[in-house]
Parts: C-alpha cells; structure tokens; sequence
C-alpha cells in the first residue's frame, strides 16, 4: 500500500461511478434497511477537507468548488470505510495444527485437553514480547485497511493476567498511535479463566485489579464478557459489567453462542452498545434487544469456521432489532479478516438482503462501537473515510466473493493506493 499525499487543503474525488451514501440508513438508524436507503449517488463526485466530508453530490456540479487536489476514481464504487466491529486482532502464534486435529475428526474437548483452544494461544500470547505483539498487529492492521476497512474494533483478552492484559492493550494502543485507522480497544480479561485459578478469585482480580489499573491507564473504551456454558455465568458478568459501568467502559457482551443464559437480556438492561454471536438467542433475548439500543453483532464466519448453525439474522432484523456483521478474527474459532467474504455469508447463509448486508459493515457497524455520528455513511460533517472498490455495482461487492477489488483508501481524508 502506498500513501498518495498526505497534506492537502481539499481534495477532490472525481468520477465515482456510485457513491453508496446509506443517507436513509442514518435517518432510520439502521432499522430496517432498505435499497432505496442506501441512497445511491450514480456518477459522483466527493469533497473532503480537513479529514471531513464537505460535499457529496452529481459530478457536473462539482465545478463550482476550489480545490487543491485531485483523484479520478476511474469509475469505482465508493462505499464509505467499512468497520469491523468484533475482533481478536492481538494475539500470537497460530493453531493450524489444531485445525488439522479436528479435520481428522478430533473434538474441540478432545483439543482443548490437550493443552490446545484459547489457552494455547494465552500461553503463546503470554511469551510474546510487548514489540512483537505491536508488529504482528501493524501487519494484520495493514491487511484489513487494504480491504477498506477504516474502523477496528480489538479486544485483548489473550493475557488472562493484569500484567499480561496490560501488554495486549499497550500493543493496541501502540498500533492506534502509529496506523492510519480508527482503532477502539475491548477488555476481555472475562474471555476464559486462566489455568490453576479458582474461578471467584479471577472474576475477584479482574474488577479489583485489572479494571481500574486499565481505566486509569486509559487503555480500553468498552469491556466485554465471555458469557456462555464453561466460560462466564450470568453472576459473574453481572459483577463485572457493573464494575465496568462504574469506571466508565463501555459494554459488549459475547451472548447465547453456545447456550442462552441470560447475557442478550442482561446487556440490554445494562444499555450494552452491542451483543455478539447470538446464534441460540430465545424469543425473549430478541424481545429485549427490539426494545434496547443495542445493536447485535452477527459473526458468520465463526459459523462457518466451527461448523456450527449460524445466527437467526432474519428474526432479529424483521424484528426491528439493529444487526451488524463482523469477522471475529481469532486463532481458534474464525481465522479471517475479510470482511467483504462476510458479506457473502450473511447474503447466503443468514439469509440477508444486500442493502442489509452492505448496513451491516458500515453504518450499523458504526452504531456497534458508538460512533454513528462521526463515520459509517457518506454524509457532509462525516470523517473522509472511504473504500474505493474496482467493481461495475455496489451489489457486486458480495456476488464476486473472496477476491479484493479495494484499490483506493482514503482515512480522515488521506489516501492511500492499495
Ligand atoms: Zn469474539
């Protein structure tokens, strides 16, 4: 990837075939998306200033603005950044051998009694020095802005200590001082209980200790729970969110993946920003979430990964309830991060229109992280952030699956040619 220019008074992007606006998905919050919401601009021009969009409109009317600097976008489509709202981006080492385990027919618990599943990757995490952590997550991040991902959302939770989860969200907010994205760290020290510790002691650590430590630090905006069968229960998340509340963060909620144990409802009443997975959510989860704010967070690709049903996404989203789709990329249970592919899987498996599918990486996944006024459509007074894709329609960005069509990426107004 190559950075165009880096300083410039106004720049204009010209010879945009389409510009998807979602104009009508913010009117509506996300709720319900529909194609004519999408708000297509068709030979389009975009003018951004100061890392701002100042105008979109019709290119023939564009002669009317002074600008220092030019692109021709030769006709791509131009969707704003996309976002990926769920990820495990900070971690090291890999577990292709345990995949080549359960590809010969070995259970996750036969795996994981080996010494394998996420406490494998905490141990190989743990080793990992503080630099080396930084360094695999500017190459990962680097990848993702190649596909016009603009906006990450990373959770720690490979340390399982407070010195080991410090380090993974120094590493986070080393990599958000020195890559050209918006990046938003998670704490997920609630991600599974640490070996040789009693589980109370550990939930007992992570609200006396680590959540304060991290908040004074000023090290993550949201904290996030594991809660399901073997993992978090509804007491302890309970504990932990309040205290959370209390320093300020954020909540998120991995809910009703495996099991539904209450975590929808609880984060709902607790004005969670997002509840993820949600593959068993009950009628009443959804119930819940139809009258909350929170938006639900789909990760098909952990589906697809783990052979597992996928999310009733068409439930949730007839419903009313706000759906959002993102990677999950992790070691153990979704090794991706092409968000674009996602989009295949949601069209596909979860049954999704396109104009919901396209809702789902942008404007919806900018309500998943809060930050719906400032990125996610093309809108004037937004962030210049821009995915510019070689494609002949917007509705072809799912349809060609697995390739990268991204060519030009623009972050608070600088581009960047992939
Ligand atoms: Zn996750």
């Amino acid at each position: 990837m190559r950075t165009l220019l880096k300083k410039h008074k106004t720049l204009l992007i010209t010879n945009i075939s389409q510009a998807v606006t979602f104009e009508g998905v913010s009117k509506k919050k996300g709720r319900f998306p529909k194609k004519e919401e999408l708000a297509v601009l068709s030979n389009a021009a975009i003018i951004c200033k100061n890392g701002k969009i100042v105008w979109v409109g019709p290119a023939k009317e564009v002669h009317s603005f002074r600008v220092s600097t030019k692109i021709d976008a030769n006709g791509m489509v131009c969707f704003p950044g996309f976002i990926d709202a769920h990820t495990h981006m900070v971690f090291s080492g890999s577990r292709h051998h345990e995949f080549a385990q359960r590809c010969e027919g070995k259970s996750y618990l036969e795996i994981a009694k080996a010494g394998g599943g996420i406490l494998s990757s905490v141990q190989t995490t743990q080793h990992a020095a503080l630099q080396d952590l930084v360094t695999q997550l500017k190459k990962r991040l680097l990848f993702s802005k190649s596909l016009g991902i603009t906006t990450v959302e990373i959770k720690s939770g490979y340390g399982l200590s407070l010195a080991q989860e410090l380090k993974c969200l120094k590493a986070i907010a080393r990599a958000k001082q020195e890559m050209g994205l918006n990046i938003f760290a998670t704490f997920l020290g609630a991600h599974a209980f640490p070996k040789g510790y009693a589980k109370e002691k550990y939930v007992a650590d992570i609200c006396q200790k680590m959540i304060p430590t991290i908040c004074k630090q000023n090290l993550a905006t949201f904290c996030d729970v594991f809660m399901d069968r073997g993992f978090f229960n509804l007491s302890q998340t309970k504990h932990i969110f309040r205290t959370a509340q209390q320093y300020g963060l954020r909540l998120k909620c991995h809910a009703d993946e495996f099991q539904p144990l209450g975590g929808t409802e609880l984060s709902c009443a607790l004005q969670a920003q997002s509840v993820d997975h949600l593959i068993s959510i009950t009628a009443h989860g959804i119930a819940a979430l139809k009258k909350s704010k929170t938006t639900a967070v789909l990760l098909p690709g952990t589906s697809l990964f783990l052979g597992k049903p996928f999310a009733p996404a068409r439930k949730l989203i007839d419903s009313g309830v706000r759906v959002a789709i993102a990677t999950d990329f992790n070691p153990g249970s979704s090794m991706t991060q092409n968000l674009p592919l996602m989009t295949l899987l949601a069209a596909t498996q979860l049954k999704m229109t396109i104009p919901e599918v396209l809702s789902a990486i942008t404007y919806n996944a900018a309500c998943a992280l809060g930050i719906e006024s400032e990125v996610g459509s093309l809108e004037i007074g937004k962030q210049a952030d821009l995915a510019f894709y070689e494609i002949p329609s917007y509705e072809y960005l799912p349809y060609h699956y697995g390739q990268n069509f991204c060519k030009l990426v623009i972050w608070k107004g600088i581009p960047t040619a992939v």
